[in-house]
């Protein structure tokens, strides 16, 4: 036997294997609605614009490939949590703030969970039912225990309210929380405006620490300002936040793994003081980030001129996916669907989560080479203006 014999072969990925068994499809009608990423409505892969316009003064420039720091650009840092906390935040005017490049979004929340291990008195992080994939096991890596909040309704497919409210009435004073800045994954709601300020007055008054994951920030509403309304409000109300942010999304730097991890203190003695302790963790990981995604959102974000063409571009990409929303709910009720089909249009963000159940999603797989989740979420990126009305037939033939 070999030295490795008696290790067990592991699951495949629940997402890639959407993909594996869409390649296999040969229906020329096929749709893959299980991808995480922004098509076109060619549905073809999309680099912005203004990325482009980045990546050639980067390439004018002739830059050098020296190490970042451990803490990674610190042009970038400051350039993704302005962009986060907005240009006026008090916390960044005092300096309350210790934040470090992370490896996306991915890369930041497990940075985020280990300095949590470390630090933080609680081992138990709560999590919206259901969250994105990844979140349960990267706390888990850490060693933490998982806890979930009700989030998502199936009776309405909206947004739980009184459920998450009353849980977080029953948690231990001084819980570890994770939120979903906007366009929550994989349901696309939201709790709105109200509901954040009583979520933010109730997690206050439980000494809670919110830890905001924003992977979606202008890529939900078209406005990078609507979109940090939560963590914004959250400052405000006096949480000192952690948030781990990621530029796959609003950039389409998906492969360059650009994002951000930072903690916010009560003084800029004891973001000094996390810093250290951050870097000290991040070293024997992977020593330092890679420079490539960060250069292209330093560069974005601080001129002027490229800025407002990347508003530009975000704002095309989140209308695309908006009226893909309204014209997926029109085509099924020109099928003469009488099912209620307006969470389409309320949710937000990449991911519609419909309501189909595992076997209408079986059904619309065998027999429309219509490929998803079992938990009957689309990704709206894959849907076109060509494929529509294909989708909302199967769909409503399921669901009938
Ligand atoms: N958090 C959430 C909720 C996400 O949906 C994603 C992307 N699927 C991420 C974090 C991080 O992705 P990445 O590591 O590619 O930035």
């Amino acid at each position: 036997a070999s030295l490795w014999s008696n290790v067990e072969m592991g699951p495949p990925d629940a997402i890639l294997g959407v993909t594996e068994a869409f390649k296999k499809d040969t229906n020329p009608n096929k749709i893959n609605l299980g991808v995480g990423a922004y098509r076109d409505d060619n549905n073809k892969p999309f680099v912005l614009p203004s990325v482009r316009k980045a990546e050639a003064i980067m390439t004018s420039k002739a830059l050098d490939k020296e190490y970042a720091p451990i803490s990674g650009s610190a042009e970038f840092c400051h350039a993704a949590i302005s962009l986060a906390f907005g240009e006026g935040s008090s916390v960044l005017q005092e300096g309350r703030n210790a934040t470090v490049q992370g490896i996306s979004g991915t890369g930041s929340l497990r940075i985020g969970s280990a300095f949590l291990a470390k630090f933080f008195p609680i081992k138990t992080v709560w999590f919206p039912s259901p969250t994105w994939g990844n979140h349960v096991p990267i706390f888990k890596h850490v060693g933490m225990e998982v806890k979930q909040y009700r989030y998502y309704d199936p009776k309405t497919c909206g947004f739980d309210f009184n459920g998450a409210m009353e849980d977080f009435k029953n948690m231990p004073d001084g819980s570890l929380v994770l939120l979903h800045a906007c366009a929550h994954n994989p349901t696309g709601v939201d709790p709105n405006p109200e509901q954040w300020q009583a979520m933010s007055d109730l997690l206050k008054s439980k000494k809670a620490l919110p830890f905001f994951d924003m992977a979606y920030q202008g890529f939900a509403s078209g406005s990078v300002d609507k979109d940090a309304f939560a963590v914004r409000k959250f400052l405000d109300d006096g949480h000192n936040i952690l948030l781990a942010q990621s530029f796959a999304k609003n950039m389409g730097l998906y492969g360059e793994r650009a994002g951000a991890f930072t903690v916010v203190c009560s003084d800029k003695d004891g973001a000094a003081r996390v810093m250290s302790q951050i870097k000290i963790l991040i070293r024997p990981l992977y020593s330092n980030p890679p420079i490539n995604g960060a250069r292209i959102v330093s560069t974005i974000l601080s001129d002027a001129a490229l800025r407002s063409e990347w508003l530009t571009d975000v704002k095309g990409m989140a209308d695309r996916i908006i009226s893909m929303r309204t014209q997926l709910r029109a085509n099924l009720e020109k099928e003469g669907s009488t099912r209620n089909w307006s969470h389409i249009t309320d949710q937000i963000g990449m991911f519609c989560f419909t309501g189909m159940t595992p076997a209408q999603v079986e059904k619309l797989t065998k027999e429309f080479s219509v490929y998803l989740t079992k938990d009957g979420r689309i990704s709206m990126a894959g849907i076109t203006s060509a494929n529509v009305a294909y989708l909302a037939k199967g769909m409503h033939a399921v669901t009938k």
